[in-house]
């Protein structure tokens, strides 16, 4: 019968396509990727990768021969063009069709762009991929300023290791205070106390009007007016899924491409995982799209699964980390939704734990540099079920 097709060779396609091999999956196996690398972890491309710490062959998440070994037959820097879903085939850009039995869609997200003057001069950039890093490198090798427009994971990382080189760094962003969408105030000021301490500027609740300078980056110009010098400038507003493919397709997505407890999506054989989609959770009782490695991990284990035929609830325990400088910011659960929280041990010493409740029910925990505390609330969070059986939170870190 036909082969099984892997389309997008991240950590999701990669993950999928060793678990249809480790469940004994022993049809035609086609991983298609678009990026001219071997599969490859993001995480270090911010951190220890952007820091000249990591080789590049440690990226990769499988060596070479891997994909001889387990028959899976790895397109590197091929880009699907199209899907049929009726006569079930993919059209790859180099003209070539394959016919699948099943589709598995695992396209990621890319950059968010940001849509002012300037936002294209040579000296600004968006980090996301392998590709991205070698020309900041490069430039961090002879700018002195360095400006940042948003403070996410991907900004604040940056800015750690911009400063770590001795750069003088300015982050911008728009909310009153830095990671506002993920973390409750005590973790924002406790990191925006770091990043000052290592001489990190931070402009918060600012806008940005345009990147100034006629050939390469000069600088960031801010609402009001104010112009932040820099020669190199980075763009770090988030990132947006990539589901053209599976639109043109007719296939349902709401931001991101839809799919159930199975990684089904609204066509018959097309699964979809990673980045790119959004889930139901009863744990948290709403679609949900999840940007880390242990969504694209686990739900490509279940989607490899479903695809086999085995039944599959998809509802993970979402957990995420951040490291700047020497803090190691480990998050579990969603918070989204608290009325409170408690804090146990001390931020003073540099190491606590956040824990965030609706009422009784602990939804979330952020630790700071406590690795068992998180470990422990993982296992917490994970034996208590679902929204109908709340259990009592207060020994979450304990
Ligand atoms: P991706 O890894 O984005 O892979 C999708 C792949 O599909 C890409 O290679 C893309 O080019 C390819 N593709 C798209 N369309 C096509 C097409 N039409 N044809 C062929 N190929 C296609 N997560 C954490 O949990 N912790 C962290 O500390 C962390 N740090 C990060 C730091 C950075 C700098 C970045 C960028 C991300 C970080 N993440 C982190 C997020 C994590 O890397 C992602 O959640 C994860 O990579 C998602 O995997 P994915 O396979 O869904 O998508």
């Amino acid at each position: 019968s036909d082969p099984i097709i892997i389309v997008g060779a991240g950590q999701a396609g990669q993950k999928a396509a060793e678990t249809l091999r480790q469940k004994g999956y022993e049809g035609g196996l086609i991983l298609i990727g678009d990026e001219p690398f071997f599969p490859y972890q993001r995480p270090p491309l911010s951190k220890a990768y952007l820091k000249g710490e990591m080789e590049e062959e440690r990226l990769c998440l499988r060596p070479p021969a891997w994909f001889e070994t387990a028959a899976v037959d790895f397109r590197k820097g091929v880009h699907v063009a199209s899907i049929d879903p009726g006569p079930h085939a993919v059209q790859l850009e180099d003209g070539e069709r394959l016919a699948y039995s099943k589709l598995l869609i695992a396209t990621g997200t890319r950059a968010r762009d940001l849509p002012i003057e300037g936002a294209h001069l040579p000296g600004v950039f968006t980090l996301r991929t392998m590709a991205d890093v070698a020309p900041i490198r490069k430039a961090l090798e002879t700018v002195e300023d360095v400006a940042i427009v948003g403070g996410g994971y991907i900004g604040m990382e940056f800015a750690a290791v911009a400063a770590g080189f001795g750069k003088t760094v300015t982050v911008i962003e728009a909310c009153s205070r830095i990671l506002e969408r993920s973390v409750a105030p005590e973790i924002s000021g406790y990191l925006q106390e770091l990043h000052r301490a290592h001489g990190v500027r931070l402009q918060l609740g600012t806008g940005v009007a345009r990147i100034a300078g006629d050939t390469a980056a000069g600088g960031v110009v801010l609402a009001s007016g104010e112009t932040v010098p820099a020669g190199l400038v980075l763009i770090a507003v988030g990132a947006e899924p990539v589901t053209e493919l599976v639109e043109a397709a007719g296939l349902k997505v709401a931001r991101g491409i839809v799919v159930d407890e199975a990684c089904r999506t609204s066509a018959p054989d097309i699964h979809a995982v990673g980045d790119c989609t959004v889930f139901p959770s009863a744990r948290y009782g709403r679609m949900i799209r999840l940007e880390s490695v242990q969504n694209a991990c686990d739900q490509a284990k279940a989607a490899a699964a479903a695809m086999l035929g085995e039944d599959v609830c998809y509802d993970p325990v979402p957990w995420f980390w951040s490291d700047q400088y020497d803090v190691k910011l480990q998050i579990v659960g969603l918070s989204q939704g608290y009325d409170r929280t408690e804090i146990e041990g001390s931020p003073e010493e540099g190491s606590f734990a956040l824990s965030y409740f609706a009422g009784d029910r602990l939804l979330a925990v952020d630790t700071v540099n406590a690795p068992r505390q998180h470990m422990m609330a993982r296992k917490m969070l994970a034996a208590s079920d679902s929204e109908t059986t709340p259990k009592p939170a207060r020994q979450a870190v304990a």
